[in-house]
């Protein structure tokens, strides 16, 4: 099973109006360092702050009306419950995110505030999980998960059909990768309309599982170590039915970050470009600075999201230190 063009093609038509078309602008600062052209898919504009809710609206449009009286259900610490909970608002329908003790309040207030219904379990997303598998076996919820589902990926991968639109000759485009939904569905989208164009997946040292899976073959569990990529981690599951087989089909390449280097995507995006994202954002700007990924064409890196704590922002652009051990406490 994989998720083609004709499948994205379907989920544009199903969330037009329910999710921004985001600008695609040249900066100026990193065409000049690095020859050039670069340009930023603005998806940090994207409602609720991140690219999420592309999948999210998908998933929920291709509900049937017997599926969409029960409602949905996801594990989540960030994005993808909010775009949930979003889509899921739009449509009148109930959605309950479940999340572990270890969420911060901030996260917590946002996903409430759209309505949702929040269940605090455990002090892990397995205890998470647990609850949404309970939530499924007992009440009939549908479960959406963040990544790994053919209807998210097909969401996703709206972005990339808007971006062959606006930089139609590309010649690379630089992806943030985690779990993979993003990278396998703007893969899928552009490898269709574009075979030569490069798709680079960027992660972060610390805790990069799908680099790790592609590496060993198959998928493996790394250690989910405290990241200013917050949006990162995770594992992608050791049973993926999906996104690895379309990560390793579909990308060239993965370059992996330190927290330093992502401190310095936030900075530039924030002083140069006057855009705020958060470490998960800010990959590809800091791919390009650290040298990591060459320029030879038009390049497009995706601003992926802007959710990060507004205290910890400014102490990175003010220059301090990551912090991370402090934060990890
Ligand atoms: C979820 C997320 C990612 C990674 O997406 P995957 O589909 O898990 O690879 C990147 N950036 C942001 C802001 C995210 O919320």
């Amino acid at each position: 099973m994989t998720v083609e063009l004709q499948h994205i093609r379907a989920a544009r038509e199903r969330i037009a109006g329910k999710v921004e078309r985001t600008r695609c602008v040249v900066s100026q600062s990193l065409s000049d360092c690095t020859g050039g052209p670069v340009h930023l898919k603005l998806e940090n504009h994207q409602t609720t702050g991140a690219f999420k809710l592309r999948g999210a609206s998908n998933a929920i449009a291709a509900l049937n009306p017997q599926e969409r009286s029960r409602g949905v259900v996801a594990a989540s610490t960030g994005n993808h419950g909010r775009a949930l909970a979003h889509a899921a608002k739009l449509e009148g329908m109930r959605a309950v995110i479940c999340m572990s003790r270890l969420v911060p309040d901030n996260k917590l207030d946002a996903i409430r505030r759209l309505g949702a219904d929040v269940r605090i379990v455990g002090n892990s997303q397995d205890d998470a999980q647990q609850e949404v598998d309970r939530l499924v076996a007992e009440e009939g919820l549908v479960m959406l998960p963040p990544f790994d589902h053919p209807d998210i990926i097909a969401g996703q991968g709206t972005l990339g059909l808007e971006i062959m639109e606006q930089v139609s000759d590309a010649a690379a485009v630089l992806v943030p990768l985690s779990g993979g939904g993003l990278a396998a569905g703007v893969a899928a989208a552009i490898k269709g309309v574009s075979p030569s164009t490069k798709i680079i997946g960027i992660s972060m040292v610390c805790g990069a599982a799908m680099k790790a899976s592609l590496d060993a073959g198959r998928p493996v569990q790394v250690e989910e170590l405290p990241t200013l990529a917050d949006s990162l981690g995770g594992g992608i599951g050791l049973d993926n039915r999906l996104t690895f087989a379309m990560c390793r089909a579909l990308l060239d390449d993965v370059v992996l970050l330190s927290e330093d280097e992502i401190a310095a995507g936030i900075r530039h995006a924030y002083e140069q470009e006057r855009e705020i994202v958060e470490g998960a954002g800010a990959v590809g700007i800091a791919a390009l600075l650290a040298g990591k990924v060459g320029v030879s064409g038009p390049t497009v890196l995706i601003l992926s999201g802007r959710n990060i704590d507004m205290d910890l922002h400014r102490r990175i652009v003010c220059g301090e230190a990551p912090a991370l051990r402090e934060r990890a406490a």
